[in-house]
């Protein structure tokens, strides 16, 4: 493909620079990208026959397409030849339960291997799949079957009793829960999974696919209100394949790992379709959050690349900070190493250089959101990595930043939007339509789906600035931005100054209102282990701040805080923090971390 003409081309291979990225945006198109895919035989687009089936009709067959790490550290694989059979079972097994075509197929599991087993079969079957985050309580899974229509549910015994037991009767849609291991003789209205499976053939024709079926129904993260679901289809494999190439450097006979939920739209396009699609290797570790275990898999696995997000590198650098001592990582040997990249939130500088110390490379922020379906902007490999920008557009991808208005939002008058032209002006951050993950709408709410369209442009709801090279940085949710005297804080930028002192873990910040500013900002912080919070610590965080920022910018006041309100996708829900602050409604908690 392109990627790999544009490193055939640097002869010898150097990463490729500033003006192989102009070229290679200028040489894509996604209809180029799509001719590197099969393609269903009798035509039409299926992601399921990219992400295994070509594989396994082909010489890497007997290549490990999962390599599955237990809880308790034993390691089995499964080939794509295997894969290939498993889902075709799975898909057989919907059809004798009468499920099919656009029928809605929901996950409720963690990363096992029965997980991409039940995705990739239902898509097989040219259902939807609909993955839920297995730490949802009751409540958030009821909201979710019911605006989603399921009809199938994968979930395990344990989770079943927990969450799904007492809704049945309210969510009458739900016709048949597939109960994977042990325990569905002893749940009335269950079936096994397991049983099921060994009597379904282990062969499947896909049925003929439309590149815009729908694939897979992701519900946002619920950052800035009640969660959305946004619909995907069939032809977004296109986009996860080729912004696999070229945001996370991957290559077929990569070991790839994903640490992102499968809950989350991550955990399905680069966690499952993106990577098998390439036909390299999937890492898929059961295990927990847990810094110790998460270098020994990176080593012991032979880990090339490693897709994560913020929060879970704020715990390593917790667990190993930059300035050593570095038994944790030398432990294990991550020589295999050799991309690293983070999604979900901004990525603070600091943890860039923590990478290249602790890791022996930078991360790569990039940046994107389940309405998109695929990587958008980023730091490409060999490019040049400015700590604490998101990157520039991918190939294939215009965006742009709207002038906005008084509420951050982009102003639009009569329809129309004007693109800020100057560099170094923040506005809100707008995608051009057409590309293939693109969504397709929120699912039951068209009028939603219309208001994030205007003047031809995708509105993201995010602020950013762009820099004169092009490059855009990431201010805030045009939601969380602050305003005080006149000027438009990013929160994040805040943030990412307090964290640059030695005894912050975390900070989240917010505005207070203020008679005269109309708002002054108020940072909550989290510390890192044994310091104490005292006044003299938050009088030095104020000096520090009024330092790095400027007094415009710099937080009028610090809280201490341990417990910072966050998604489960590892957000800080600075939402939350300001209706505490405030004492405003709390609005949707369903994605707060350690509720339910
Ligand atoms: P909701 O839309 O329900 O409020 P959410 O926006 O958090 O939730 P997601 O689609 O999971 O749901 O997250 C996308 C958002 O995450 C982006 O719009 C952006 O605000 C933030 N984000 C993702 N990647 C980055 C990044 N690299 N830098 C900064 N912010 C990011
Ligand atoms: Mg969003």
């Amino acid at each position: 493909m392109h990627w790999e003409t544009i490193r055939k081309d640097t002869t010898p291979v150097v990463p490729p620079r500033l003006a192989d990225y102009d070229r290679a945006r200028s040489a894509f198109t996604w209809a180029r990208a799509r001719d590197d895919l099969a393609g269903l035989p009798g035509g039409g687009l299926n992601m399921a026959h990219e992400a295994v089936d070509r594989h396994a009709a082909s010489a890497r067959a007997d290549r490990v397409a999962l390599r599955c790490v237990a809880r308790d550290g034993s390691v089995s694989s499964v080939t794509y030849a295997e894969l290939a059979r498993r889902t075709a079972r799975f898909a057989n097994v919907l059809g004798s339960l009468g499920v099919g075509r656009g029928d809605r197929v929901f996950t409720l599991l963690g990363r096992c291997p029965e997980l991409y087993t039940a995705v990739l079969g239902t898509l097989k079957n040219t259902s939807v799949l609909c993955p839920l985050f297995s730490a949802f309580g009751p409540d958030p899974v009821e909201q979710r079957l019911r605006l989603g229509d399921a009809r199938v549910l994968v979930t395990t015994a344990a989770l079943y009793r927990r969450k799904i037991a007492g809704l049945r009767a309210s969510v009458p849609g739900l016709e048949h829960v597939l109960i994977v291991g042990d325990g569905a003789g002893e749940l009335p209205g269950t079936v096994s999974f397991d049983d099921l499976m060994s009597e379904a053939p282990d062969t499947f024709t896909i049925p003929p696919t439309a590149p815009d079926d729908m694939a897979l129904l992701h519900f946002t993260s619920g950052t800035t209100g009640t969660p959305k679901g946004a619909v995907h289809v069939h032809e977004a494999v296109v986009a996860h394949y080729a912004t696999a190439a070229y945001a996370l450097d991957l290559r077929p006979e990569d070991v790839y790992w994903c640490t992102a939920d499968p809950g989350w739209v991550t955990g399905m396009s680069y966690g499952i379709v993106a990577p098998l699609a390439h036909g390299a290797t999937v890492v898929v570790d059961e295990g927990d959050y847990d810094a110790r275990r998460w270098y020994r898999v990176l080593g012991e696995q032979g880990v090339t690349v490693w897709y994560t997000a913020p929060t879970a590198l704020r715990m390593l650098m917790r667990a190993t900070p930059r300035e050593g001592p570095y038994d944790l990582p030398r432990a294990y040997d991550l020589s295999a190493l050799r991309f690293v990249a983070s999604v979900g939130e901004p990525l603070n500088p600091e943890a860039v250089v923590w990478g290249q110390d602790v890791l022996g490379l930078p991360v790569h922020d990039n940046w994107w959101q389940t309405e998109t379906g695929c990587i958008m902007i980023a730091n490409f490999a060999g490019c040049e990595i400015r700590p604490g920008s998101m990157g520039r557009p991918l190939p294939g991808v215009e965006a742009t930043v709207l002038e906005r208005g008084e509420d951050g939002r982009a102003l639009v008058v009569d329809g129309s939007v004007r693109e800020v032209r100057d560099a170094d002006v923040e506005g809100e951050l707008a995608l051009r339509p057409g590309w293939p993950s693109m969504f397709r709408g929120y699912l039951h709410d068209e009028e939603r789906y219309d208001a994030a369209f205007a003047g031809g442009w995708y509105l993201t709801g995010d602020l950013v600035r762009r820099d004169t090279d092009g490059w855009y940085w990431f201010v805030g949710r045009a939601d969380d931005v602050i305003k005080s005297a006149g000027h438009l804080i990013g929160p994040f930028e805040v943030e990412s100054a307090l964290m640059e002192h030695p005894a912050v873990a975390e900070a989240g910040a917010i505005g207070r209102p203020d008679p005269v500013a109309g708002n002054v900002v108020k940072a909550f912080v989290s510390l890192r282990p044994g310091v104490e919070p005292t006044p003299d610590l938050e009088r030095e965080l104020l000096a520090f701040g009024r330092r790095r920022l400027g007094p415009a910018v710099a937080p009028r006041e610090i809280a201490f805080d341990q417990n910072l309100p966050r998604t489960r996708s590892g957000k800080v829900m600075r939402r939350l923090l300001r209706a505490r602050e405030l004492g405003l409604p709390m609005g949707d908690l369903s994605t707060l971390e350690g509720s339910g």
